[in-house]
């Protein structure tokens, strides 16, 4: 419920008659991770065929569509737009025939050379059709086509930059690979004896699928009707896992097994570490819905003040809502978000939210709090300040328009209309997790970035030539 959006989400079956039945069902499983469009290509091992279309999961298809797509092998995608404008043409999977047959791509994350070698294919004459940086993966699976390379997809793969879960569908094959970096997640599953890929392993819970393993940084796995074969596609020296954090603190669903961790697990921890670092005297931990709700757990068992439920939450208001232009800031937060009066009322809260972007949000939570009547409120946040943009798949706003940037803690509460406020340290964030915390990409919190970034990075880059038309 903060002022960043999701992703995208990616799930793939090979080998299963019902994979499309799966994939789709698996994508409802991943629908936070995308609202804007859906899609879904499947292969009877020599065309491949493909719907997509805007809106959720349950908007794009209907049963004789998913009827039209029954095959043994399928991929399918949610999607939020981080690169390109939200319109059908970027919705994937991106199907394209070139001189090896048809292939289809799936892609969570963004490259950071995708405008560099945009330009250099548009400067021999390629014509591009869409505005995501997908588009380049298919050119150079293309260009590659002609060279007889034992395995084109890992060459291609090499060539590419910045953050990419990324699902393949070729008659013959599905491929499954992840950057060196391991950014956004990717686990593999199995079905009886098909293979599963899934961004998150909730979806594999809910389809009664094995979670085996994740797909490691660098790895690209070829799976066909012979088995799956594993390798490391690029050299090793370029494998430095730096996993996305803020998958823990808010995008994965609470239960999903992220880069080896339970995602509701380490949201507890977060919330004991937060109680550790920012303790006070209150009456009651409520959670911002639904992502405080895990840490808002470990806050109240750290700390021993009571748990409650301050905020219920419409599952009905879409994104289809428009914010009424004459009530004010708290009303139109409640449409979504109603208070629970009785348990607020008179009484010292302590609030756990995940994550505070803009503020602006959160401030019209704090204020329907207060005209609810709470007598102090203490905002706990399970992560650190938010100070810098994300160029690895995450809309954040630009720097200046971030609440943190540049405000001190006292500066912000006064914004947010609050008694107190206090953010998790970048290395007690990190020493919830299990793995080591040099394996963790903190950019957004302190500006490293470890994967470099491209001169024309931006959710519009590859639109740059169509706006200065205007
Ligand atoms: Fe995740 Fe932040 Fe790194 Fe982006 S900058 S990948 S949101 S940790």
């Amino acid at each position: 419920m903060t002022e960043k959006r999701e992703y995208c989400g990616l799930f793939g079956v090979f080998g299963h008659p019902d994979a499309v039945e799966r994939v789709y069902l698996g994508l409802f499983a991943l629908q936070h991770r995308g609202q804007e469009s859906a899609g879904i290509a499947s292969t009877d091992g020599s065309t491949i065929k493909h719907h997509v279309g805007m809106g959720l999961v349950r908007d794009v298809f209907t049963r004789p569509d998913l009827e039209a797509l029954r095959n043994r092998a399928a991929i399918g995608h949610v999607r939020y737009s981080t690169t390109g404008s939200s319109r059908v043409e970027n919705a994937q999977p991106m199907v394209v025939r070139y001189s090896r047959g048809p292939v289809a791509v799936a892609h969570n994350g963004n490259l950071t050379n995708a405008r560099l070698l945009r330009d250099e294919f548009e400067a021999r004459g390629s014509i591009f059709r869409t505005t995501n940086d997908t588009e380049v993966i298919v050119h150079l699976l293309a260009g590659v086509a002609s060279q007889n390379l034992a395995d084109p997809y890992a060459y291609v793969l090499d060539r590419l930059e910045g953050a990419y879960s990324l699902l393949i569908l070729a008659p013959d094959r599905l491929i499954a690979a992840c950057d060196p970096y391991k950014l956004r997640p990717l686990s593999l599953g199995r079905l009886g004896d098909a293979y599963v890929v899934s961004s998150e392993t909730c979806a594999f819970d809910m389809l009664n699928i094995t979670r085996v393993r994740d797909i490691e940084p660098g790895e690209i796995l070829h799976i066909t009707e012979a088995g799956l074969r594993s390798s490391t596609y690029c050299h090793p020296d370029r494998v430095r896992p730096s996993h996305c954090i803020f998958e823990h603190i808010y995008f994965s669903r609470p239960d999903s097994y992220v880069f080896g961790d339970s995602v509701h697990a380490v949201r507890r921890n977060l919330g004991r570490q937060l109680a550790r670092e920012h303790p006070t005297e209150a009456d009651v931990v409520v959670a911002i819905p639904d992502t405080g709700h895990s840490a808002a757990v470990g806050y109240a068992l750290e700390s021993n003040i009571p748990l409650d439920i301050g905020f219920i939450r419409s599952h009905y208001v879409g994104r289809t809502f428009i914010q009424p232009s004459q009530a004010d800031r708290a009303s139109s937060v409640q449409v979504k978000l109603n208070i629970m009066r009785e348990v607020v009322e008179g009484k010292r809260i302590v609030v756990i939210e995940d994550s505070v972007v803009r503020g602006t949000t959160t401030r019209g939570k704090m204020e329907a709090l207060r005209a609810a009547g709470a007598r102090e409120i203490h905002l706990r946040v399970s992560s650190p300040p938010v100070r810098h943009p994300c160029f690895y798949g995450i809309d954040f706003p630009t720097s200046n328009e971030l609440i943190a940037s540049g405000r001190t803690p006292k500066e912000i509460a006064d914004f947010l209309g609050i008694d107190s406020i206090g953010y998790l340290s970048v290395p007690g964030t990190l020493s919830c997790v299990s793995r080591p915390p040099s394996h963790y990409c903190t950019a957004c919190f302190t500006g490293r970035y470890p994967v470099p970034i491209g001169a024309h990075m931006g959710k519009y880059a590859m639109e740059r030539h169509q706006l200065s038309m205007f």
